[in-house]
């Protein structure tokens, strides 16, 4: 199983480091087939010891250059980081990021190597729709999206479902993720969308989950490895 924090604009550098220390020490007793991945903000990247994957939220598609307040390759480069979020829905929303957008960051990164963690996620709109129009929805965010690249993993993440507490159901992340699966020619695909150490179990035991992007419940170490270690 893949378990990926996503700290979004929370925690400090400093924060971040405690975090680690304690994620390290929890984790030492993780199953050695399951992957952690954390995503900090920018400000606390920085080269960490530990059994897990650092990447970035975000990032400019260029190695550097005159692109005010965003980091490029150069940045992560000095850090070692070779993963990256792209697709986000609050990405998509607050930073108006279309799907030409999305799909130029998709293919700058890719060209790079970078493993991409490419999320997709229908609002509660189009889930009250039906299932049609939520796949209809979810396959138009592959649009100039390489489904075949090799270092790609899909998170599936229901905007309705995001920091809300309101897990989608298990009957709606299995049929959804059975019909993604085949879209995506079986690459990893993780659900996002308040999952917790509640319901963590009840999640990855679904067929076609292959992990769990976190947001409000990895913010805190304990809460986090709990999720990695049940
Ligand atoms: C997310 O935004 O990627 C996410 C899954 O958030 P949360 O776990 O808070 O719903």
């Amino acid at each position: 199983m893949i378990y990926a924090a996503n700290f979004k604009t929370n925690h400090t550098r400093q924060s971040t480091k405690n975090y680690i220390v304690e994620l390290n020490e929890k984790l030492g007793v993780k199953k050695p087939e399951d992957s952690v991945y954390i995503f900090p903000p920018s400000s606390a990247l920085d080269v960490y010891e530990g059994n897990f994957t650092l990447g970035t939220q975000n990032a400019y598609p260029a190695h550097n250059g005159a692109y005010t307040g965003e980091i490029g390759v150069e940045q992560l480069d000095e850090f070692g980081i070779k993963t990256i979020l792209i697709g986000h829905s609050e990405r998509r929303e607050y930073m108006a990021e279309t799907q030409e957008k999305v799909a130029n960051k998709f293919s700058f990164f890719q060209e790079q190597g970078f493993e991409i963690i490419y999320c997709i996620g229908e609002p509660l709109a189009i889930r009250e729709k039906g299932f049609e129009s939520v796949m209809q929805y979810l396959l138009a965010q592959f649009d100039g999206i390489d489904i075949n690249y090799d270092k790609l993993i899909v998170a599936y993440e229901p905007i309705w479902a995001i920091g809300t507490g309101r897990s989608a159901t298990v009957e709606e992340i299995s049929t959804t993720h059975r019909a993604l699966k085949k879209a995506i020619n079986d690459k990893p695909l993780l659900y996002g969308g308040s999952a917790k150490p509640e319901n963590i179990k009840e999640i990855t035991s679904i067929t076609g989950v292959d992990g769990v992007l976190v947001g409000s419940a990895s913010l805190d170490a304990g809460s986090f490895s709990e999720m990695v270690l049940s």
